[in-house]
């Protein structure tokens, strides 16, 4: 098997390059995410996964692709439901391309480990893309090792982001940390539920939500 393993930032690789070598699959990893932003934060998982890779000896192309004015304008007008409508089929459709075009049988991602991503979407998309490029897709659940993975990756000194990559992410886990950290100074757990309900209720000081984390917060309902 000749896989090439999409790869959006070096913690989440951790667990993904050990369990693929478990099972004697050495992986090649691709970066290719326009999605991140802004730069420093590009260049920083970038530079990371550099830099890892070096140390685990598995070969890494890159696909540098910087793309905060592309992303804003595809996701202008879809900003609760850019995840599934642009940046994960952007990202996804062009590691089959590559792997297409460059002798690799099967293709995997990263995107898998994580257990903030919408896993089931992705492995649906990433069988529809197997099927449309006639390039194999590798599903594993490697969510299974969410905390091992996080944990070795801490212990390596890797760079560990704090949002997804989109700048509306950022907002998104920014603006619901405050709201974690007010309600905590109020002696209410941060708990979905509480946070849906404070939300509802429009209490929460000086803070305008997102969209997108009331949509999700609501998803969870
Ligand atoms: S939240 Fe993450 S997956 Fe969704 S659009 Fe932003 S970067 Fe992409």
């Amino acid at each position: 098997m000749k896989l090439l393993l999409h790869t959006c930032c070096a913690p989440c690789s951790v667990y993904c390059i050990k369990t693929l070598r478990a099972e004697k699959i050495e992986p090649t990893l691709y970066w290719y995410n326009p999605n991140i932003h802004p730069y420093t934060e590009y260049k920083a998982r970038r530079n990371c996964l550099v830099e890892y890779a070096k140390t685990k000896k598995v070969e890494l192309i890159l696909e540098d692709a910087y793309g905060l004015d592309e992303f804003c304008k595809n996701v202008a007008d879809k900003i609760t439901t850019r995840c599934r409508d642009y940046c994960y089929p952007k990202r996804l459709r062009q590691v089959f391309q590559y792997a297409k075009e460059h002798g690799f049988d099967t293709v995997s991602t990263t995107l898998l480990y994580s257990i903030y991503q919408q896993h089931d979407y992705i492995a649906e998309l990433m069988d529809k893309l197997a099927e449309e490029f006639g390039v194999a897709f590798l599903y594993r659940d490697f969510r299974e090792g969410w905390q091992e993975g996080q944990d070795e990756a801490r212990a390596a000194g890797l760079y560990m982001q704090k949002y997804c990559g989109c700048v509306f992410s950022e907002e998104e886990s920014m603006i619901g940390r405050e709201i974690g950290r007010k309600m905590l100074a109020k002696g209410v757990s941060p708990t979905n539920a509480n946070v849906r309900s404070i939300i509802e209720a429009e209490k929460i000081d000086g803070l305008v939500v997102p969209g997108a984390l009331k949509k999700s917060l609501s998803r969870e309902a």
